[in-house]
C-alpha cells in the first residue's frame, strides 16, 4: 500500500484537518498521479457537511485533480512517467451497461465508483479524493491534459468544466441562439466562457451586481440582477437555453417563464432542498426542464482538448491547503472569483 497524506473531514460539523491513509499499489492498468492542483468544487461542500446525505466517513473531497504522472502499470497504453494528467468525479463504473459502452459513465447503470465519498466497483472499499498527495487510478479514467495551458487553471475543468460543457453540447447550443446562465460561480463561469465561445448570445442571471464587469469579461453579452422580478419579466419568452448553476434554493419558475417556446432549462446546480415546478411555467410554451450530470470519460476529453484549442481555462485563487476551511466559507458567501484551487506542494 501506498502511505498517502491529505486532509479530510470526520463528520458533517467538523472541518477540514490533516489525514493520513494509504492507496493501493497501481494494478497492470493504473496510473499513479502526484497531485499538483485541486479545485474546490461546491460539491465538495455539499458532501463534507452531508447535504444530499449518504456522507462516507473520513471524506478526502476533491474532484478537479490534475497532476504528474509518478508510475505506470505494465499494462498502461496511454501514459508515461512525467506527463500530466488529470481525474474528474469517477474513478471506475460498471463498463458493460448500456451508458458505460456509449461513454456516458456519470449515468451508469450498476456502479459509479465516484472519485470519493464513494466505493470502488468492489462497493466495500472507500475512494479518497484530490485533497491528497497522491492518487491511482485505471488509465481508462484519466485524462490527458495539454501541458501548454496553465495547470492550475486547468484544475476547475475537470468538473465545473465539463458539467457545463456537456449540457451545451447535448442540447445543440449554438450560434444564433440566446443562452442564459443563472449563477455566476465556480460553473457558472466556466458556462459563460463556454457558451460564449460556441457563438452564443449570453445573459448571466446573478443575485451578485458586483460581478457584472466580469460577466462581460467572461464573455457575457448581457448582465441582469436576478434579485429584482421586474428585471426577469422584461425578457418573458427569449431564451433558447438556460443553465441553472445555483448551488442554494431559489425560484426556477422565474427562468422558466423565460425560455421561448419549447425553450430548455437543464439543471447543474444541486440545492439541498426540492424545487417547487409551476406546471404552468412549462405548460404555457411547452418548455422543458432537465438536468445534466458532468460528463462521461470520451466526453470529458473532448472538452480538454476543445479548451487548449480555444485557450479557454477556469479563472482562479491558487491556496495553500492550510486555507480551505476559509475557502469553503468564502465560497458559500460567493466571494471567489471564481474558482479556489489548493496548490497541492503546501500538503
Ligand atoms: P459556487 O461557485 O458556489 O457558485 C454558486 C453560485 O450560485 C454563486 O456564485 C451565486 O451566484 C449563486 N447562488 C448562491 N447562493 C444563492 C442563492 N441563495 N440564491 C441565488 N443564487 C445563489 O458553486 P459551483 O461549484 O459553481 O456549484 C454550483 C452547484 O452545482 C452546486 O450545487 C454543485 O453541487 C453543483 N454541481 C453539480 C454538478 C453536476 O454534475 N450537475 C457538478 C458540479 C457541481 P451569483 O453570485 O452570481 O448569484
Ligand atoms: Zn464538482
Ligand atoms: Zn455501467
Amino acid at each position: 500500500m501506498l502511505p498517502t497524506r491529505g486532509y479530510a473531514t470526520k463528520g458533517p460539523t467538523s472541518g477540514l484537518e490533516p489525514f493520513n491513509f494509504e492507496r493501493r499499489e497501481p494494478g497492470p492498468h493504473d496510473v499513479l498521479i502526484e497531485i499538483l492542483y485541486c479545485g474546490i468544487c461546491h460539491s465538495d461542500i455539499h458532501q463534507a457537511r452531508d447535504e444530499w446525505g449518504g456522507a462516507i466517513y473520513p471524506m478526502v473531497p476533491g474532484h478537479e485533480i490534475v497532476g504528474r504522472v509518478a508510475r505506470v502499470g505494465s499494462q498502461v497504453k496511454r501514459f508515461k512517467v512525467g506527463e500530466v494528467a488529470g481525474v474528474g468525479t469517477i474513478v471506475d463504473s460498471c463498463r458493460v451497461c448500456e451508458s458505460c459502452k456509449e461513454g456516458l459513465e456519470q449515468y451508469c447503470a450498476r456502479h459509479i465508483a465516484w472519485t470519493y465519498n464513494g466505493t470502488e466497483q468492489d462497493e466495500k472499499t472507500p475512494t479518497y479524493g484530490g485533497y491528497s498527495s497522491q492518487i491511482v487510478v485505471d488509465e481508462h479514467y484519466t485524462l490527458k491534459i495539454s501541458p501548454k495551458l496553465p495547470l492550475a487553471n486547468v484544475a476547475p475543468l475537470l468538473c465545473a468544466g465539463i458539467t457545463t460543457y456537456s449540457p451545451l453540447r447535448h442540447f445543440n447550443v449554438g450560434p444564433g441562439q440566446r443562452v442564459g446562465i443563472v449563477g455566476l460561480g465556480g460553473l457558472g463561469h466556466m458556462a459563460v466562457k463556454l457558451a460564449a465561445s460556441m457563438g452564443t448570445e449570453v445573459t448571466v442571471f446573478s443575485t451578485s451586481k458586483r460581478k457584472e464587469q466580469d460577466a462581460h469579461r467572461l464573455g457575457a453579452h448581457d448582465f441582469v440582477v436576478s434579485l429584482d422580478p421586474k428585471n426577469l419579466d422584461a425578457l418573458a419568452n427569449r431564451f433558447d437555453f438556460i443553465l441553472d448553476a445555483v448551488s442554494a434554493p431559489h425560484d426556477v419558475n422565474a427562468y422558466l417563464n423565460l425560455l421561448r417556446r419549447d425553450g430548455v432549462m437543464a439543471m447543474v446546480g444541486v440545492p439541498a432542498r426540492p424545487l417547487e415546478v409551476q406546471a404552468f411555467s412549462l405548460i404555457l410554451k411547452r418548455r422543458k426542464l432537465t438536468g445534466s450530470g458532468v460528463g462521461g470519460i470520451r466526453e470529458t476529453q473532448e472538452m480538454l482538448d476543445y479548451c487548449a484549442e480555444h485557450n479557454i481555462t477556469s479563472d482562479v485563487e491558487v491556496i495553500p491547503i492550510q486555507q480551505v476551511n476559509e475557502a469553503y466559507e468564502r465560497t458559500l458567501k460567493g466571494d471567489v472569483r471564481y474558482r479556489f484551487v489548493i496548490d497541492m506542494k503546501t500538503l
